[in-house]
């Protein structure tokens, strides 16, 4: 199975500060009209969640305000083998971020993806944030696919031993520095993608396979342009699916897309998705 390098998953997010887009992007009544309509008509629904999702968290995307886009590239993979200065730089980070990021709570973006799971109409969801917010939120572990991995376990790159990443923050907040493997001695990193590296096969298998199997896509808060991840979309698109957007810009993908709804991620899945499972099933009841 191919596994492009060139995913841009940051590091870590530790570095956030809560910056925010500056305005709401107010999706359209009629387009939310539409995307309950979708949501209602589905039965395998599958949503795919990029960074987009957790900015009203208070995590800021990768290339909107206070990304890493503009506050400094996280480091590639082999940048953070090869140099100490690179690691020491993102322990720090972590050292000094990590439990803000890990104190960010699920926005009603991710609530109402747990409330199409409980309906039984969510099959899965597909991320690429690391953030953990979706579980947070209440979704069923095993339906969630994170695709560059998380932020919330570290790991040993030379012989694979895990921790959770608190029980690092705890020995980083004892003795700042480098931390190594206490097992080995080897080299940590949290459990994520890091640039110029490719993505583990597994997450991508599943992805694949929820993507093929699914009725209705749900793109929220990406912007498409992370391979291999935004090739889901298409895949969905091409087994059958309907394909539904839910960002404050254009992607490279909408015009594949059937409804595109330009908005915030919170307010506009909130409002269809109560459309949905309320208001859906009382018309319906009333033509039957
Ligand atoms: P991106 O930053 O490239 O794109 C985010 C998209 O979401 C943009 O199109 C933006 O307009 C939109 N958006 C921002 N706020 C929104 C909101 N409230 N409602 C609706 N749309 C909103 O993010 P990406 O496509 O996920 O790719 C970036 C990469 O960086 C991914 O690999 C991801 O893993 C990583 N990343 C993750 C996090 C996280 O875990 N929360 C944060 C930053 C970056």
């Amino acid at each position: 199975m191919a596994t492009d390098t060139g995913n841009e998953a940051p590091a870590s997010l530790a570095s956030h500060k809560h910056r925010q887009y500056a305005a709401p992007v107010v999706a359209a009544e009629a387009d939310l009209d539409l995307l309950a309509g979708l949501l209602a008509d589905a039965a395998r629904i599958v949503a795919f969640t990029g960074a987009g999702i957790s900015t009203e968290s208070g995590i800021p995307d990768y290339r909107g305000p206070g990304g890493v886009w503009s506050t400094g590239k996280p480091p590639t993979l082999g940048d953070f083998l090869a140099n100490e200065a690179t690691r020491l730089e993102y322990w720090e980070r972590r050292r000094t971020g990590y439990r803000e990021m890990a104190a960010t709570e699920p926005n009603a973006a991710h609530l109402a993806l747990v409330d199409l799971e409980r309906s039984g109409r969510l099959l899965g969801t597909i991320t690429q944030n690391i953030d953990g917010l979706h579980q947070k939120a209440g979704a069923d572990p095993n339906r969630v696919v994170e695709l560059h991995g998380t932020s919330h376990v570290v790991r040993c790159l030379s012989c694979g031993t895990v921790w959770p990443a608190l029980e690092i923050q705890e020995r980083l907040e004892r003795t700042p520095g480098e931390p190594r493997c206490e097992v080995c001695g080897g080299v940590l990193r949290a459990a994520t993608v890091l640039f110029g590296e490719p993505m583990p096969v597994e997450p991508l298998r599943r992805a694949i396979a929820l993507a093929q199997e699914a009725d209705l896509m749900l793109v929220v808060g990406s912007s498409l342009v992370v391979q291999p991840a935004a090739r889901l979309p298409a895949i969905a698109k091409q087994a059958g699916a309907r394909l539904a957007m839910v960002n404050r810009e254009p992607t490279p993908l909408d015009p594949l897309a059937d409804l595109v709804v330009a908005g915030d991620a919170g307010r506009t899945l909130a409002t269809a998705t109560e459309l949905a499972l309320v208001w859906e099933p009382m018309r319906a009841y009333g033509t039957g």
